[in-house]
């Protein structure tokens, strides 16, 4: 498909999935690589939901021993002044002294990185990379350091290969620019 609808958008083909699979290998050869050396069992986190389609595909090529968990960032709901207290669920065992590799769909601002950077340090793991299917260089202003990204894209905004618009077109496997 070269156009789709998602609620009241249009959205035309812009990376077509044999290119997504392409960069999602080069960047799980890099992995990979930096994880050649004894040590201990890392685990990748993967960010739910964007970042289902890329979390499958990449550990397909992943090869040495790992763990793999899903997590979610949610709001958290308590009496906090500024309202945006973040809390990580879905993590049932303790992350204290684990490698963790975050993996997650695409970094814009760095605001959703930067908070789950901060809880897992919280948490006394003993190292944090970051690996990301898609970042925006002209966007991002965090200070966390991005370790792998896949592809890097302007400040257009995209669907498909698990990233959605208002929970809509996660499921294609091209990614789509907004008309
Ligand atoms: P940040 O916190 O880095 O500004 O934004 C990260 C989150 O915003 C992503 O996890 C994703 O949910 C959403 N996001 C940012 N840019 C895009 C985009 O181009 N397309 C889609 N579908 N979501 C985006
Ligand atoms: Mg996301």
């Amino acid at each position: 498909m070269d156009r789709i609808k998602l609620h009241d958008r249009y959205f035309n083909l812009f990376i077509p999935n044999e290119k997504i699979e392409a960069a999602i290998r080069q960047t799980a050869m890099r992995i990979n690589s930096d994880y050649s050396e004894s040590g201990s069992v890392p685990v990748f986190l993967s960010v739910l939901n964007g970042s289902f389609m890329f979390t499958a595909s990449l550990m397909k090529y992943i090869t040495f021993p790992c763990e793999l968990s899903f997590v979610k960032l949610s709001s958290y709901c308590g009496t906090s002044s500024t309202g945006q207290v973040k809390q990580l669920i879905g993590v049932s065992d303790s992350l204290k002294g684990r490698r963790v590799i975050i993996v997650e769909d695409i970094v814009d601002s760095g605001k959703t990185i930067t908070d789950m950077y901060a809880l897992l340090q919280a948490q006394e793991v003993e190292d944090i990379k970051v690996c990301t299917l898609f970042l925006k260089p002209a966007a991002y202003k965090g200070s966390v350091r991005i370790d792998y990204h896949a592809m890097e894209i302007g400040n257009e905004f995209i669907v498909g290969f698990g990233l959605d618009y208002d929970q809509l077109g996660r499921q294609y496997p091209d990614i789509y620019i907004v008309e």
